[in-house]
């Protein structure tokens, strides 16, 4: 797992465009507070929702998780530099991320 000394995401924020909304699981939402089931609720009513992503809680001008710390376990998953993350890099015209080797 990456650390924040080692993490090598350089937040261009294509992972989180194949979501509409946080991505979380049916035990994560049960768990989740009020005031986010009702924000992700109304987004999904929204015409926003219906016509595109990315994410709600993607940062346009940062690339960042506006909730990172909140952020589904899905997303805790997916490691910046693994091969989904180089694929989809470089199906967006960017290049692939060099992942340092712990000591
Ligand atoms: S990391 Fe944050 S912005 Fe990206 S998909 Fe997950 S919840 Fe959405
Ligand atoms: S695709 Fe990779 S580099 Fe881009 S934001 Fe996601 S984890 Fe970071």
């Amino acid at each position: 797992m990456n650390t924040p000394s080692n993490n090598p995401c350089n937040n261009c924020g294509i992972c989180c465009l194949a979501f509409a909304l946080p991505p979380f699981d049916a035990n994560e939402l049960v768990k989740a507070s009020d005031e986010l089931i009702q924000q992700v609720d109304a987004y999904a009513r929204s015409a926003r929702y219906r016509k595109s992503n990315p994410c709600l809680w993607l940062d346009l001008d940062s690339g960042k998780c506006k909730h990172h710390a909140a952020r589904p376990v899905l997303c805790r998953w997916f490691e910046p530099g693994c091969q989904a993350c180089n694929e989809l890099r470089i199906k967006a015209g960017l290049p692939s991320l060099q992942v340092k080797q712990l000591k």
